[in-house]
């Protein structure tokens, strides 16, 4: 799913959004079949979205704006990771693009776990000096009976990784909007530690 994306995969602003409010590029990481489609659809879906038709190329690069304590912020969502590739040269730019990155693994998969925490590796390789956000998002946490992966190995792992942790549900819609609120409030956070 990269051809149609591709220029929205220039490195020239990777990491500088400085306009207050965004807008914030965000990336999403992750195994193939962790749910990043189905975060995507539920961002591009967002009932308090302006306009759905503002959306554009949806499900793999959406825009919008959303209202996070108060405030707007425009966060552009990219779902172009291609989780298939062993290509490094064809990842390495995805890694680059994001001003933030929301890396998901399944509880029901601990393979899914272990991929994450190798592109937690990854991405502080590609992008060494940056103090880039980052959620570990435990995904699926509605499939009890075939959890893999308990709650506070994520968020062990969250802490040795220096990211932030949430567990969510897609297919119940739990914590989904909590995980990019999240992403915004750091981002924030960010912009105001660079400006002070
Ligand atoms: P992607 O490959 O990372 O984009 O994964 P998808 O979004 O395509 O999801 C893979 C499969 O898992 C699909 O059948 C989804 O419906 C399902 N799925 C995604 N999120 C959840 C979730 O939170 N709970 C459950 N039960 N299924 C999910």
């Amino acid at each position: 799913s990269w051809s149609s994306s591709d220029s929205f995969i220039s490195t020239d602003s990777a990491g500088e959004s400085a306009e207050p409010g965004g807008p914030y590029r965000v990336v999403l990481l992750g195994a193939s079949g962790v749910g990043k489609t189905a975060f995507a659809n539920i961002f591009a879906g967002a009932a308090d979205s302006m306009d759905s038709d503002d959306c554009e190329l949806c499900g793999e690069v959406c825009e919008k704006e959303i209202e996070v304590d108060g405030e707007p912020a425009t966060l552009t969502l990219l779902d172009i990771w291609d989780a298939e590739t062993d290509n490094k040269c064809a990842q390495e730019p995805c890694m680059q693009t994001g001003d933030a990155y929301l890396l998901l693994y399944s509880v029901t998969d601990r393979a899914s776990f272990l991929r994450a925490s190798e592109l937690r590796i990854s991405l502080r390789c590609v992008r060494p000096a940056q103090h880039t956000p980052i959620i570990l998002v435990g995904n699926k946490c509605d499939l009890v009976r075939r959890r893999e992966v308990s709650v506070s190995e994520g968020r062990a792992c969250a802490a040795v990784f220096d990211c932030k942790f949430i567990e969510t549900s897609a297919a119940m819609q739990h914590n989904v909007w909590e995980a990019f609120h999240g992403m915004v409030r750091q981002l924030r956070l960010r912009r105001e530690s660079k400006e002070a």
